[in-house]
């Protein structure tokens, strides 16, 4: 059956839902949501793909996150033992994390930028899309600047095999423009639901590149502030993506799980 709502972002394999996470997902089946849960690291992509294929609803993306393990490299022999399974959706997240690292920690840099060109290759050759984690040093689009022109030089060679999702944006409408040249769309978080930095991109972007998400446990959206987040508040995600575009609710709710489905290519039924 087709979900009401899709967050293409979240993580009920951590162990902030060892306690509940079977109430947690009851309730996302009670309210019709589906999600990608992903993976960090190794263990964590193999207790997402776990989790999909135990429950219709869930999805699995795999990979190693820029600066959560760093003592986690990506290791293409290990994955390949999971990118076949049906349901594997998407490679990450992966990308740059400046956000804690010294501007001029040149090693850190390279450390990441390596892991992430490893699952850029594996991502084209299995042709799934991409989980993009790109978060800028403060006050700076520089991971954003540097992840896009990576990825513009490797769409020459990849073309259609390259593809995905800019997950948590908080870049601004040019940079938007560019990841969706290159056929990537960008997610949002519950943070637009406290913070109007974002309403301007929103507004601007074309309704086919926009995506739901929670990142859950983080980033809990009003009015539930203060409290774990969970994949069923992505429904005031999508609320809030609608207020702010001016455009009928029910639309943009259907649209956006269509666009879930289609960036990683879930089969409709
Ligand atoms: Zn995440």
């Amino acid at each position: 059956m087709k979900p009401k709502y899709f967050d293409v972002h979240s993580h009920v394999s951590f162990s902030d839902y060892d306690k509940d996470r079977d109430e947690v997902l009851d309730r996302m089946k009670a309210d019709g949501v589906a999600s990608i849960i992903v993976g960090v690291d190794f263990k964590s992509s193999e207790g997402a793909l776990k989790l999909a294929e135990l429950h219709e609803n869930l999805y699995a993306s795999i990979g190693v996150h820029p600066a959560d393990n760093r003592k986690e490299t990506f290791d293409p022999k290990k994955y390949e033992t999971l990118v076949n399974n049906p349901n594997v959706v998407a490679i990450g997240e992966c990308g740059l994390d400046y956000f804690r690292i010294d501007e001029n920690d040149v090693d850190e840099k390279n450390r990441q930028r390596n892991i992430f060109l490893t699952q850029i290759d594996f991502a084209a050759k299995n042709k799934k899309a991409m989980m993009l984690h790109c978060r800028p040093r403060r006050g700076t689009f520089d991971t954003y600047l540097e992840t896009l022109e990576t990825l513009e030089e490797k769409k020459k060679e990849y073309g259609d095999k390259l593809f995905g999702n800019v997950h948590f944006f908080v870049g601004n409408t040019a940079i938007a423009r560019r990841f969706y040249d290159i056929n990537f769309t960008t997610s949002f978080t519950g943070v637009i639901t406290f913070a109007h930095n974002y309403d301007d991109t929103i507004r601007a972007a074309p309704i086919n590149m926009l995506l739901s998400e929670t990142d859950c446990p983080f980033a809990t959206p009003v009015p539930f502030r203060g409290k774990r987040n969970e994949p069923i508040y992505v429904e005031k995600v999508v609320r809030r993506i609608a207020e702010i575009r001016g455009e009928d609710f029910e639309t943009v709710r259907g649209a956006l799980v269509e666009n879930a489905y289609r960036v990683f290519s879930i089969d409709i039924n």
